[in-house]
């Protein structure tokens, strides 16, 4: 599966090795034209429900960061892994990783000396050539750089973009009204030197994440919109769970999250429930992901609650993306370094260090979870020879493809005028007039278009095209006036039927 379908992400230009013709340095992946159209479908879509429909707005902060920012985030001192290499072959490994592969022992917390003796004690041997292993030093994930000749300042790319929104927070707190609650969303790239990077958009050493912070009074830690999700649930695979060694997740409303106190507060319950609402929008199965409440030891001291969104791949169950309640640590720890006052004015209760709850997620996981789970073969009972992807139209590389019948009569002039009104009303479309239209559909449908639209003689004499629907291949007559309000409205509805 994950050959497969990395050749067709190679070949129909998903994405493509970084820098290739030099030899692919690993970490690094960039998105080609249909990759790099999905991802920002799957961003927007993001966008859309994040932060749009609830009224918040997004920053874009810069991305090489001073030591002064970072030394009061913590990411100086604690941002990194335990790391063990080969004597032999010199391969360098996590060894937390190493030893919960090992020993089936949870790791988590655990010092690098600690680790250190548990790979002496229990003689763990290199998994690529049966060597001994070093040391457990500590390694720190950020990519060091100098900012400025000379006398340069030390300085790191970001290893995530929730930074720039703390720094930033005083004066977007005032542009916006002086208000809490607040929320401020960041897309970006953020960069992290991995050990060991792997399994193709897996763990990359440059990556995209979507982070929201939502600033709130935690003497009134409620959510206005909580009414509207209470009685929804999600999949949750508590902490007592783990405990009792249970295995997959409970379905729980999201009252009774917060009635059997799973979550610290209704504030992250309805993230919860957003977050499980955008993963089914963009295409992921229900049954496959769940949030795993972090177990103590897993949690960072500051921390009132983490949950991570686990999802089944063909590479074991990866985690996407990371809900937490931060309280004030980031505004309280830049306050602290920057000798700034980053408090507000609550009316009534004087001065206050607004809490924080994040949800953080990553698109390069979720783009390839997608991919994942929406391929489908060819051939057998499927009427078509070819494989395809069964992608949600919101998320879809292009939203129609334009065809002309034939090349000649002027059909393609036509359909190539048509294309162009159709861009203009926004819509992403892909023009294709080579090859026969049933080699036409096939390339449609192995890119994952939803409805091809096929310019043809009637059309000419009529003002009609067909709208073919990707998923049972059927096909409709429709009149071209108003043909990009349809297809919208198609795209809306997540129709790949007829
Ligand atoms: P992991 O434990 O897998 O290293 P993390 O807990 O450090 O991940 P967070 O810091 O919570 O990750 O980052 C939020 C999200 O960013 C992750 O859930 C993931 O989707 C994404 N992400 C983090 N590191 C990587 C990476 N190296 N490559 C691709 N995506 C990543």
């Amino acid at each position: 599966m994950q050959e497969e379908l990395m050749e067709i992400a190679l070949k129909r230009n998903f994405m493509m090795p970084s820098n290739e013709i030099y030899g692919h340095t690993a970490g690094f992946y960039d998105y080609g034209v249909v990759g790099a159209a999905m991802k920002r479908k799957i961003e927007n879509a993001w966008r859309e429900l994040f932060l749009w429909r609830e009224g918040f707005y997004e920053i874009e902060s810069a991305s090489v960061l001073p030591e002064n920012v970072l030394k009061a985030s913590g990411h100086v001192d604690n941002f990194g892994d335990p790391m063990v290499q080969c004597r032999k072959c010199r391969t360098r490994v996590r060894a937390d990783k190493l030893l919960e592969d090992a020993l089936k022992k949870n790791v988590e917390g655990m010092k690098p000396a600690e680790m250190d003796a548990l790979v002496k004690e229990n003689g763990v041997k290199c998994g690529k050539c049966g060597g001994q292993y070093g040391e457990v030093v500590w390694f720190n994930l950020m990519f060091a750089t100098t900012i400025g000749a000379g006398e340069a300042e030390k300085g790191y790319l970001r290893p995530e973009t929730a930074q720039g929104i703390f720094t930033g927070f005083p004066r977007i707190f005032r542009a916006l009204g002086a208000k809490l609650p607040l929320g401020v969303g960041q897309i970006g790239k953020s960069f992290r030197n991995e050990i060991a990077p792997r399994q193709a958009l897996m763990r990359l050493r440059e990556f995209t994440q979507m982070e929201l912070e939502y600033f709130f009074n935690s003497a009134d830690a409620k959510h206005p919109r909580f009414d509207e999700v209470k009685e929804k649930s999600v999949r949750v695979r508590s902490a007592e769970m783990q405990k009792n060694n249970e295995t997959g997740a409970h379905e729980f409303s999201c009252s009774e999250l917060v009635e059997k106190k799973i979550v610290p507060n209704e504030i992250v319950a309805y993230f919860m429930y957003r977050t499980a609402q955008f993963y089914e929008a963009v295409g992921l199965k229900r049954e496959k992901f769940w949030f795993r409440q972090l177990l103590p030891n897993e949690m960072p001291h500051y921390s009132k609650g983490n949950f991570d969104v686990e999802v089944e791949t063909s590479y074991g169950v990866i985690e996407l993306m990371g809900l937490a309640y931060r309280t004030d640590f980031d505004l309280a720890g830049h306050a602290k370094a920057s000798s700034q006052d980053l408090s507000v004015h609550v009316e009534g209760q004087g001065r206050v260090m607004p809490h924080v709850v994040e949800p953080s997620f990553g698109v390069d996981r979720l783009f390839w979870a997608i991919l994942e789970q929406s391929y489908r073969k060819g051939g057998g009972a499927e009427k078509r020879d070819w494989n395809w992807f069964d992608f949600a139209p919101i998320v879809a590389p292009f939203d129609a493809c334009v065809f002309p019948l034939m090349k000649k009569d002027g059909l393609s002039e036509k359909a190539e005028a048509l294309t162009q009104v159709l861009r203009h009303e926004g819509l992403s479309i892909y023009y294709d007039e080579s090859g026969s239209i049933g080699k036409r559909y096939a390339r449609a449908d192995e890119v994952g278009v939803p409805y091809c639209i096929t310019f043809d003689y009637e059309s000419a004499e009529k003002g009609t095209v067909t709208i073919r629907y990707r998923n049972d291949g059927r096909q409709e007559r429709v009149p071209i006036k108003g043909l990009g309000e349809r297809i919208r409205g198609l795209i809306l509805d997540g129709k790949t039927s007829l």
